[in-house]
């Protein structure tokens, strides 16, 4: 079926699906290295390009293109590239438009791997990196010199919940001539749409909304445009991150109840914000939904809903952060996000302990900041283990 002109919760149960010799009612799992040309012809033409035919799952694989072409229309983009995972889509992306004696100016709180792999490995053959709060656009006008080539943005960051303008971003990648590309893994295609916004590329780690289930790791690229389209697929092709069949089959399952998650997270979000804000043991909290957020206008114009993350500070700093993941039951202590479980964070005793305190700072982790991602339980149980534990921090 077409589902170009449909509406977006129709394209997430059908877009990219394909009719098959059986009839089968969703797209099968094709768990097959290489496919068998007719004819000498019919691979000379697959090689060519002549045909679309199916060479080898590295390049191209009928259950990942099911994947790629329904996240491409979700994003209203051109094409859509499945990778191994999202810092698989980042390092293709990275590779495709960034050389030496090139200039990438980026998020100060992207998304930690996206920063390192850039300072520690693409420093290495001559790509230089600025990272500003691009919260304030007036800072990435600063950063762009005569060899900035891209501008990379992530809105809402993580985990300060900074918020990015990508319309004025737009604005001023095209007036320096760069590409603009957008980490939308915080909103999925559901709530932001970066594409339709003016940006050149959206790329997701596939992992955490889209998905939704917590078990398996993926990303995925969409471009607005062919050209850019064929140079990421080429690296990514070329660098080997392809996604699995079986790992794209599990996503064209997660997606389709992308929108009526999302809808009962953020509800339940939005419930856990305000009684944490009320709450006499938080010091701070920030949530796109609260108009207590700095950029909540913004929000409201750039997002469709402000979806279910959510960064809080403890008033007892980091002995009650401490405190507070030893005593919390229903949500998981675990990192990631996005997935139908409530899951819980205290960066400062877990995740970011090995790292200095400078560094923290810079990247926005202070050390009460405690970081939530809502799931989709029972909105009062889960408000009912944050009373818990937080009456001992
Ligand atoms: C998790 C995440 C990534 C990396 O994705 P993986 O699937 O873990 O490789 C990139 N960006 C953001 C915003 C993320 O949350």
């Amino acid at each position: 079926m077409n589902t170009k002109d449909k509406g977006f919760n129709t394209k997430l149960i059908h877009a990219g699906a394909f009719d098959d010799e059986f009839g089968s009612a969703t797209v099968p799992i094709y768990q097959s290295s290489t496919f068998k040309f007719k004819s000498a012809q019919h691979g000379a033409d697959c090689f060519s390009g002549a045909s679309d035919g199916y060479i080898y799952t590295r390049i191209a694989n009928p259950t990942i293109r099911a994947l790629e072409q329904n996240i491409a229309q979700l994003e209203n983009g051109y094409g859509g590239i499945a990778t191994s995972s999202g810092m698989g889509a980042i390092s293709s992306v990275y590779m495709a438009l960034l050389g030496a004696g090139s200039h990438i100016v980026s998020s100060r709180a992207v998304y930690g791997p996206a920063r390192g792999v850039l300072e520690q490995d693409f420093s290495r053959f001559g790509v230089e990196a600025t990272f500003v709060n691009t919260a304030d656009t007036n800072n990435i006008v600063a950063a762009i010199k005569q060899n900035t080539k891209v501008l990379y943005i992530e809105t809402p960051a993580n985990p300060t919940m900074e918020i990015t303008d990508i319309a004025a971003c737009a604005e001023i990648a095209k007036a320096h001539n760069l590409i603009l590309v957008v980490d939308n893994t915080f909103c999925s295609p559901y709530l932001q749409k970066p594409l339709e916004l003016g940006a050149d590329v959206v790329l997701h780690s596939i992992t955490k909304f889209i998905n939704g289930h917590a078990d398996i790791v993926g990303g995925v690229i969409v471009t607005k445009g062919p050209e850019l389209y064929k140079k990421i697929r080429h690296c990514m092709v070329y660098l080997g991150c392809n996604m699995d069949p079986t790992q794209a089959f599990m996503v064209i399952r997660g997606v389709k109840t992308l929108s009526i998650r999302i809808d009962r997270a953020e509800e339940n979000a939005m419930k856990i914000a305000r009684y944490l804000e009320a709450h006499p043991k938080v010091a701070w909290i920030k949530y796109p939904g609260l108009e207590s957020h700095p950029q909540y206008e913004l929000a409201k114009k750039q997002m469709s809903g402000f979806g279910s993350m959510m960064s809080f500070g403890l008033k007892g700093g980091y002995e009650a952060g401490e405190k507070l993941m030893n005593n919390v039951h229903l949500a998981l202590l675990a990192v990631s996000l996005g997935g139908v479980e409530t899951l819980i964070q205290h960066p400062a005793s877990m995740t970011h302990a090995a790292v200095s305190k400078e560094n923290k700072l810079a990247a926005g982790i202070t050390d009460d900041l405690v970081r939530f991602s809502v799931g989709i339980e029972d909105v009062d149980d889960i408000i009912e283990d944050l009373k818990n534990g937080l009456a001992n921090c």
